[in-house]
């Protein structure tokens, strides 16, 4: 039923991860066809930056953030029961929500499934990414809670 399934991973809590496992196999098997687009990104630090504390410390390294962020997409992918050919990585910088939709847009995703929040946060029924996802993609969205 659908072909192209992006799920955006926060690959700082694997919490996140193990609520959309099951959810993701089921609609992904649907079709032998569907495409499942997995994205971490990399938050900027624009609160630290005004405050000059970014510059404080030696500035980490862009390449070497990427590659280990990469390599923990990798392991967390390795937990979904999805064929190999039909899984796609992708890694970007900025704001997630932005990322998110961005690449939701580039990939004709007609799926995203997210998390609705952290787990252990139970203040919002929706987190800020997770809202800002469902009121703005153009496809439809599951909400795992
Ligand atoms: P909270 O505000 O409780 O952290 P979010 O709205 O940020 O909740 O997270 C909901 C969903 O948004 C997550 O399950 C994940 O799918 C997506 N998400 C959040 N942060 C990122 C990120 N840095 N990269 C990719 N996806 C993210």
């Amino acid at each position: 039923m659908y072909h192209s399934i992006l799920v955006p991973i926060d690959i700082s809590d694997p919490e996140f991860t193990q609520q959309v496992i099951a959810h993701v196999e089921t609609q992904s098997n649907l079709t032998d066809v569907a495409h499942v687009h997995f994205l971490t990104v990399i938050p900027t630090f624009p609160y630290y930056a005004s405050l000059g504390l970014a510059y404080a410390g030696e500035a980490p390294d862009q390449e070497q953030i990427k590659n280990e962020a990469l390599a923990k997409l990798s392991e967390i992918i390795d937990k979904f029961n999805i064929p190999k050919d039909r899984i796609k990585k992708h890694i970007a910088s900025g704001s997630p929500k932005d990322e998110i939709l961005r690449l939701a847009n580039d990939i004709k995703a007609d799926l995203i499934v997210i998390a609705s929040h952290q787990p252990g946060i139970m203040t919002y029924l929706l987190g800020s990414n997770a809202a800002a996802i469902v009121r703005h993609a153009e496809c439809s969205v599951l909400v795992v809670r």
